[in-house]
């Protein structure tokens, strides 16, 4: 399988993918290897994971070098992931123990009875992973997965194959048994081979679409699935804002990582008051967003990591201005090698506009104009998604009433495009199924174990 560098189509990089028998044998090596690692004490196991975080501070260079390369990340966004990455590994070897603690839940001395639950691993886990953070959202799954006793297939997507590789590579040099973490490499067949073969759960992130099928095949097998998916996340700007500061607020909300961000920015409602005043200083804030090679320093936008999705983003601005849209910046792909599409803004948006109904994933945004928090709210609600929303306001209590209306997994006050390790990290409707994060997201590995315990 060839790696391709997004910026300018060069191969860097030519891997052996694995064949459907690979697939077999690697999972009938990580079931044979499962239960001596689940025996071990817990604290053994999170001795690796803190090895594993000095490595990635160490390799932090070399590691970021490689994400650029693979994904198109501009290289201080590289690096700031890496960096992110550590304070969620610290949440999990902080927390894990703890959460994953047996629990007496009755001791009645009288009657010689103790009632206790125990968390079990699952046993082997298939991880399907997505590549526009490889680095977090494979450690969601992968790192309290592996502290909870699993054994983990890891499949990172066809685009951050190397990036998957150093993380095994990382995992094994940390303490890990090369049979209990055990990269699958390929594209998407190779993930169908992966689900065929008898694994104890499925945590899966990417789109919609593929997610159904992984849920399809899950559901045939009575197994556990987890889904983190796809969003159209919006963002609703009220008329009491500092109009300067939420606009570069929401436009780096939308624009970070190329907008190639499941909680990206997605769609923008504007209170009719503030409108104008807003769209002015957000088409500033893009034009101003520095274009160019991820390599860069000064780079903010780089290439698309995928090539079809400049179909995608050239027929959703088509449709818009087809519908009345109009397009401040932008609006077309940039020429020559590799993937690149200019950062865009239409206003005059609404809901008949695919632009305002499926996620673009990409550096493409629509604002629409709002007469007031409840029409807000309604257009906020008109999808299938539910990944996460956000308002920006000065008043605490207008905020809260409006996201307590709001069907999201995640709300945000004056914030958005952030994911924190401590918060449950969950999608509604078409944006998924189950969580990571949060101690939720630890005991989301495991299955409680009921013991019933007459002394006699
Ligand atoms: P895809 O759905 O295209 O791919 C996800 C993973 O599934 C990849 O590893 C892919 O392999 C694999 N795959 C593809 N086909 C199959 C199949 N038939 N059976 C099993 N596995 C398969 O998503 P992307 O990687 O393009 O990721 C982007 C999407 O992920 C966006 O919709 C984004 O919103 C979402 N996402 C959601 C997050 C969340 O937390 N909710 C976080 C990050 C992204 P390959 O790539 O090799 O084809």
């Amino acid at each position: 399988m060839k790696i391709h560098n997004p910026a300018n189509g060069n191969v860097i990089g030519d891997v052996e993918a694995d064949t459907s028998a690979k697939v077999r044998a690697k999972y009938a090596r990580a079931r044979a290897a499962q239960p001596a690692w689940a025996e071990l004490p817990i604290k053994k196991r999170l001795a690796t994971i803190a090895a594993f975080r000095e490595r990635l501070a160490a390799m932090q260079d070399t590691l970021a070098g490689t994400l650029t390369a693979e994904v198109g990340k501009p290289i201080r966004q590289s690096r700031n992931e890496l960096s992110g990455l550590a304070g969620r590994l610290d949440f999990f070897l902080a927390e894990s123990q703890r959460t994953l603690r047996s629990e007496t839940v009755l001791a009645d001395v009288d009657n010689k009875l103790e009632e206790r639950i125990t968390h079990e691993p699952l046993g082997v886990v298939a991880n399907i992973s997505a590549w526009n953070y490889p680095y977090f959202v494979g450690s969601n799954v992968f790192v309290p997965a592996l502290i909870a006793g699993n054994a983990v297939l890891y499949k990172p997507s066809e685009y951050a194959t190397l990036t998957g590789l150093h993380i095994a590579q990382m995992l094994h040099e940390s303490g890990v048994p090369e049979d209990v973490f055990v990269p699958v490499i390929g594209d998407g067949t190779t993930g169908s081979a992966l689900l065929r073969q008898p694994v104890d759960g499925v945590f899966f992130t990417g789109s919609y679409e593929t997610g159904r099928r992984v849920a399809a095949s899950a559901g045939r097998r009575m197994i556990k699935v987890q889904l983190e998916l796809g969003g159209k996340d919006p963002i609703y700007v009220c008329d009491d804002v500092d109009v300067k500061a939420a606009a570069a607020a929401v436009a780096d909300g939308a624009f970070y990582n190329n907008g190639q961000s499941c909680c990206a920015v997605e769609r923008i409602y504007v209170a009719d008051a503030i409108h104008d005043e807003f769209v002015d200083a957000f088409v500033d804030e893009v034009r101003g967003f520095p274009v160019g090679e991820p390599t860069d320093e000064a780079t903010y936008i780089g290439p698309l990591t995928r090539r079809a999705q400049i179909a995608v983003l050239k027929r959703q601005v088509a449709d818009a201005r087809k519908l009345g849209g109009k397009v401040l910046t932008g609006g077309e792909p940039i020429d020559g090698r590799g993937n690149w599409f200019q950062p865009t803004v239409v206003v005059n948006a609404d809901h008949r506009m695919s632009l305002m109904r499926d996620e673009s994933f990409g550096p493409v945004i629509g604002i629409q104009r709002v007469s007031g928090d409840d029409e807000a709210v309604a257009l906020m609600n008109d999808t299938p998604f539910g990944l996460t929303a956000g308002v920006y306001t000065r008043a605490e209590k207008r905020a809260k009433r409006i996201l307590a209306r709001v069907h999201a997994g995640t709300v945000y006050w004056n914030c958005c495009d952030r994911v924190s390790p401590r918060l449950p990290w969950s999608g509604l409707g078409h944006s998924g199924l189950g969580l990571t994060l949060s101690t939720y997201g630890i005991r989301t590995f495991t299955r409680p174990k009921a013991w019933h315990l007459r002394s006699i």
